[in-house]
């Protein structure tokens, strides 16, 4: 097999990274192979033995140039001066024929100079959540890293509940590098490797930006737009740490996150998440403190810091609006408005306040809206219809509301409950659940496979989803 790679975080210096080949498994078995995406990237070949043996980490591939990448980062709040890929390798980066760098990189493949505590490896469950889920958001249009194969390793991982099938997951990102990046090398007072770094960025991710103040800028952007997107399909990221927060404004890290079936703005899954600091309604502040993490490391390098600071804490207390502004023409797209006004915020929220408080499904919901049958969604049908008529009287103004809001209001999202029984099914050998929510999950606006869109019944219900790593 060939894969097309063109290394650049390679040629960076020493202290980005440590060299290292994943650790070689005892049966690798491939599960899943994204053929679409290989496409993209320009590998050649499909022999499926060829496959587990590349992306199991026995066989590294010619022109790899493996690396376990340095990085630090805030975890809930708390820094942590040292994280690094702990069982993640990049093995390194093609440029596929959309012109567009990639990173591939294998996670799961063994322990790293950062492993800490860790044992390198990840099991099954995670890396076929991981698999489904970032393939759901690239198929909703949201930025995201890619998944291109899940192997499973013959090996027994030990967690906390016993020995768990062994498995790993081949990423592919426009990059790995993170708000933490910046941020291992402010906090050592690194500025040299900084500004190597800051110029890296630019030139792999916004070659017009010219200089630190205008990548923040552009980051802040891209995570604005983010941010808004998850809002809208009522996902929650779960751990935004400053680690898990892209420079390319990708999503990333695909832990304990979920989508929500019934609605409310405190919702947290994460079961190491108990102040709520990563609650569905608290991602846009956090995006905006993580935004703040980023100017600091980014003003360590800047030689006139009064003015760059001027200018950063300007940057930063824009995104408040940048988020709500991304979050208005998300939001207004799902009841059908295209020109928003300021009234449109108040009927927005009338009707999440309403969905909160009838526990109301916000996949079904804002799905049956785009029929104008979401009226059994609600227990308060009376609210429910008083909103409903200003509402209609307030789309006539608009062309085609419906047919735009099937486009903004998927069918199907990959609900916990699904993810569960799929991942119980895959320990067992049986992947066919994986395949069917891989099916439906691929055009998630249509209504292929109507059972999946059914919200879990009390005994279906997961209530808490594990980093699980
Ligand atoms: P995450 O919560 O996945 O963002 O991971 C935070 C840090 O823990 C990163 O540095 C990971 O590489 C590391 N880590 C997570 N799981 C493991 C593991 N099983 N072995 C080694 N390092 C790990
Ligand atoms: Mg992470």
């Amino acid at each position: 097999m060939k894969i097309p790679f063109d290394n650049s975080y390679a040629t960076l210096p020493d202290a980005f990274y440590a060299r290292l080949n994943p650790t070689p498994v005892k049966d690798p078995k491939l599960l899943a192979w994204n053929a679409d995406l290989a496409k993209v990237l320009g590998i050649e070949g499909e022999d499926r033995n060829v496959l587990a043996q590349v992306f199991g980490g026995n066989l590294v591939p010619e022109g790899a140039a493996p690396l376990a990448q340095l990085y630090a980062g805030h975890q809930f709040g708390n820094y942590n001066p040292q994280l690094g890929d702990g069982r993640a390798i990049l093995l390194g980066e093609v440029i596929g024929q959309d012109g567009i760098r990639r990173d591939i990189q294998l996670k799961g493949s063994g322990p790293t100079p950062y492993s800490r505590m860790g044992d390198g490896r990840a099991w099954l469950g995670p890396v076929l959540r991981e698999y489904v889920i970032s393939e759901a958001m690239h198929a909703l249009g949201v930025p995201t890293t890619r998944a291109l194969a899940a192997v499973s390793t013959g090996e027994p991982v030990l967690r906390e509940t016993g020995p768990l099938p062994g498995a790993i997951v081949t990423r592919v990102a426009q990059s790995h590098l993170r708000v933490g990046t910046f941020q291992v090398f402010a906090h050592r007072g690194e500025t040299d490797h900084l500004k190597t770094l800051t110029d890296y960025a630019i030139a792999r991710h916004y070659p017009d930006a010219e200089g630190p103040m205008r990548l923040l800028r552009k980051v802040c952007a891209a995570q604005a737009e983010l941010v808004a997107q998850w809002m809208s399909f009522g996902f929650i990221h779960g751990v935004m740490n400053t680690d898990n927060c892209t420079i390319s404004g990708e999503t990333i890290d695909y832990g304990p996150c979920a989508f929500m079936d019934a609605f409310h703005q405190g919702r947290v899954f994460s079961s190491i998440d108990r102040q709520g600091r990563y609650a569905y309604g608290n991602q846009p502040q956090i995006a905006v403190w993580n935004m703040a993490q980023l100017a600091t490391s980014l003003l360590q390098q800047m030689d006139d810091k009064e003015s760059a600071v001027e200018e950063a804490t300007e940057i930063v207390h824009a995104m408040p609006d940048l988020l709500e502004a991304a979050w208005l023409r998300r939001f207004a797209a799902k009841v059908g408005i295209t020109q928003t006004t300021e009234e449109d915020v108040a009927l927005i929220n009338e009707l999440l306040g309403l969905m909160q408080t009838d526990g109301a499904d916000f996949a079904n919901t804002f799905r049956a809206l785009c029929k104008d049958n979401a009226r059994d969604q609600f227990t308060n049908r009376e609210a429910f219809d008083a909103w409903a008529a200003t509402w209609r009287a307030r789309i006539e103004r608009e062309p085609e509301p419906y047919a735009k809001m099937q486009s903004a209001n998927p069918a199907v999202i990959p609900r916990n409950h699904r993810i569960e029984q799929m991942i119980e099914a895959a320990v067992e050998g049986d992947m066919a659940p994986f395949e069917r929510l891989m099916k439906a999950l691929a055009t998630p606006f249509e209504e292929t496979d109507p059972e999946l869109q059914r919200p879990p019944t009390p005994d279906e219900i997961v209530p808490a989803t594990f980093c699980g790593t």
